[in-house]
């Protein structure tokens, strides 16, 4: 060993050792922050399926590819990230020796070329997505950056050390070819051949330029050591865990749907034992979230992908889904050196730790943990009330997200502290949970209007008990029989299952509200009490039969989502479709026959309920194709015209999360947003799947003043004027008003 190679080895270890020592203490700091969650026992289920799509997931950058350059380039880096780590551990052997090289495999050509083509495509990758961070910058003059807010340096760092590393590892290999110690041949290697050519013949060149690898690559390591919210880096070791503890194990997506029970302790909230004393009641403290919620908050990457497909923050409101999980991930690292010495509120408000436990306390850490969850900026609150109220839990931060945090739970959670406990929410929405309290429909309607909707139906719509045999049991929902276009497509339906043959019958007075806009809005009690009673109905509805019997056909995708999701976590298992499933199947089986062609163009509003929530998206797109074909043979969604934002990526109405029954007076109206993006389209028929959606899109296009070129109709509704073109005008005519 040269006196060169002498000091380089010092130095590597010396750097190396404080760098270890550094990472090891973040990593037990993240830990214990990790640990202060809650406990969340349905996290651990299921290892095999776990570890099938964590790794299915990560190898096939499954969320990333679908923004095709950024998923590509990103999975190269990864690679390369992983074959960096091979490189950066055989600099270890370079700066004791310039001959030396990784045991085993170093002296393999085979080895040389794979590295040497990883190394060449990650440079190349690293390079687009630097490029692609400058040209999304948010400082960049005009439109909107999905950067906004992200730690702009933090990237850049991140980017720029891989850069280095890589460009390092050819620089190594050049200086090994110029002193004619390199093991492989040019066909292997010819970038490293190319670097050596212009290379001094410098012996120490290889032991200095590992040393100077090593460098750099623990310079990564301390700084992030040093900064353990730095999610652009530290995702790369968490992402692997918070895709392996999803929720749902087996999903791609996972987080949508159901969402998840009200739990205290890690238990599910039981309503009759329940004491807000003794029980937590949604999410107060930042502590309070599940572990996996911490975990969740640590994994974020900042990539803001999330935030570019947000409804709200696309129309001008406070939230951003990428800046709540950064407000709660910054917040809970500030606050863990008070709660790690003990400190915390119980849930009667008293502070658990001793004076002497706090004694020595950072004062900045006491003085985040006096900061409120939710409370405007002058309170000094985390998360502003507009933000938390603004959205709409339409799900596209979750579908969006590569690392699959669970945004709608983590909101929804922090809902039902302020509603169940600080009675805190928009007052406006006040009106519809007593509705539902008092009448078990948001509107307030009599129970005894329920059935409204058959009148003047050619036909006897049954009910339950007056009927045994019925295949269906047609869940009408609030909407469809109290609201006077919702009430349109619920006779649509009807008529279409008589046409087509099929046995249904309807609860009618029996029915009440799915409790969807209460769970939404956070009342996990009226959702309760709701869907229990709901539960109990269905169950004597169905009894005896198995549960591929237990049919249920939903018009609404809120219903539709409740009944089949959520319901279960009471005792509630049911075959629940949505109409267009029904329809989709009745028309592919020639049971109702499309005649009438639809002209003027027709394009298709996917519901966030059905679609990204349920994956639903095929069956309207068939419905509406075989009715715009008109029996002209043609199938699949032929003819369709699609919004640019459609099937996953496509945006919310604007009503889901309650927000129905909320004012929206910040920003652009969202509803507006999706009706200009349908018009832009031409169509003359904006179809939709869900009331919620047609009465904001309808209310949207009349808004406009355009109610005479663009019709908002239900696909039921579309179908029924092909399959029954005689009848259709006449029985939207005949609806009457609404209860
Ligand atoms: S659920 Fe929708 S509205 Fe809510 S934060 Fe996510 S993207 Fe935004
Ligand atoms: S998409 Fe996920 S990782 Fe990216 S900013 Fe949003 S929450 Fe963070």
């Amino acid at each position: 060993m040269g006196s060169v190679q002498i000091v380089t080895t010092i130095l590597a270890f010396a750097i190396t050792a404080v760098a270890v020592w550094l990472a090891v203490r973040a990593v037990m700091k993240m830990v214990a922050v990790i640990r202060l969650g809650q406990p969340d026992p349905t996290r651990f289920g299921d290892p095999g399926t776990r570890t099938k799509t964590m790794l299915a997931e990560t190898a096939g950058h499954t969320r990333m590819l679908r923004w095709s350059v950024v998923g590509a380039a990103h999975w190269f880096v990864m690679v390369g990230f992983i074959v960096l780590s091979l490189l950066v551990l055989e600099a270890y052997f370079e700066v004791v020796s310039p001959t030396g090289g990784l045991p085993l495999v170093g002296n393999w050509a085979i080895y040389g070329l794979v590295t040497e083509w990883l190394a060449i495509l990650g440079i190349v990758s690293i390079l687009v997505l630097i490029a692609i961070r400058l040209r999304n910058r948010p400082t960049r003059p005009g439109g909107k950056s999905r950067f906004t807010g992200s730690t702009m340096w933090q990237g850049y760092f991140v980017e720029g050390i891989i850069l280095a590393v890589l460009i390092m590892g050819f620089v190594i290999r050049g200086f090994k070819v110029a002193t004619d110690h390199f093991e492989y041949p040019v066909w292997a290697a010819p970038l490293s051949h190319a670097v050596g050519g212009v290379l001094p013949n410098w012996a120490a060149g290889v032991s200095v330029a590992a040393l100077v690898k090593i460098v750099i690559s623990m310079t990564w390591l301390i700084v992030i050591s040093l900064n353990v919210t730095m999610g652009v880096a530290w995702h790369r070791f968490l992402a692997f865990f918070n895709i392996f503890f999803k929720r749902d194990p087996g999903a791609n997506v996972s987080g949508l749907g159901a969402l998840r029970p009200m739990t205290s302790q890690g238990k599910p909230l039981d309503f009759e034992e329940a004491d807000p004393e003794k029980d937590q009641f949604g999410v107060a403290q930042v502590e309070q979230f599940t572990w996996k919620g911490l975990l969740d908050f640590s994994t974020c990457t900042e990539c803001g992908r999330c935030q570019s497909q947000c409804p709200a923050w696309n129309t001008g409101k406070p939230l951003s889904p990428k800046l709540l999980v950064l407000s709660l991930r910054d917040h809970a690292y500030a606050k863990a050196p008070y709660l790690l010495a003990g400190g915390g509120k119980d849930l009667t408000g008293e502070e658990k730790a001793t004076a002497a436990q706090l004694a020595h306390m950072d004062v900045l850490a006491l003085a985040e943990a006096e900061k409120p969850l939710i409370g405007t900026a002058e309170e000094g609150g985390i998360i502003d009330p507009d933000v938390l109220w603004s959205c709409t839990t339409c799900g596209a931060c979750v579908e969006q997200c590569p690392v699959d945090i669970e945004h709608v739970d983590h909101i929804v959670d922090m809902r039902r502290y302020q509603v169940l406990i600080e009675s805190s929410f928009p007052s406006e929405a006040g009106v519809m949970l007593r509705n539902l309290e008092n009448k078990g429909n948001p509107w307030g309607a009599p129970q005894n209007t329920r059935e409204d909707w058959t009148k003047g139906l050619d036909f006897e719509v049954p009910r339950v008990g007056e009927v045994d045999d019925f295949e269906y049991l047609f869940w009408v929902g609030c909407a469809g029989a109290f609201e006077d276009r919702a009430k349109k497509t619920t006779r649509a339906v009807a008529t279409l299952l008589n046409e087509a043959g099929v046995k249904f019958a309807i609860l009618g007075e029996g029915e009440t509200c799915s409790g969807d806009p209460a769970r939404r809005i956070g009342n996990e009690f009226v959702f309760q009490m709701l869907a229990q009673q709901n539960v109990e109905t269905l169950n004597e509805a169905f009894e005896g039969r198995e549960k591929s019997k237990r049919k249920i056909v939903a018009t609404c995708p809120h219903c539709f989502n409740t009944l089949g999701n959520e319901y279960g976590q009471l005792g509630g298992e049911f075959e629940v479709v949505h109409h267009t499933q029904l329809l989709a199947h009745l028309v592919a089986t020639g049971k109702l026959t499309p005649v009438q062609p639809v002209d003027g163009g027709v394009t298709y509003h996917d519901p966030c309920y059905l679609g990204r929530h349920n994956r639903v998206f095929a069956p309207p797109r068939e419905v509406l194709g075989s009715a715009i074909a008109g029996g002209d043979g043609a199938s699949g969604d032929g003819g369709l015209i699609e919004m640019p934002r459609n099937s996953e990526r496509s945006f919310c109405c604007g009503a889901g999360g309650a927000r129905m029954w909320m004012e929206e007076k910040i920003g652009k109206r969202i509803n507006v947003d999706r009706v200009e993006e349908a018009m832009s389209t031409g169509a003359k028929t904006v179809a939709v799947g869900c009331p919620f959606c047609s009465t904001m899109l309808n209310d949207g296009v009349n808004g406009k003043g355009a109610g005479e070129q663009v019709e908002v109709v239900d696909v039921a509704s579309v179908l029924l004027r092909s399959v029954k073109p005689e009848q259709a005008p006449g029985d939207t005519e005949r609806a009457p008003a609404a209860g």
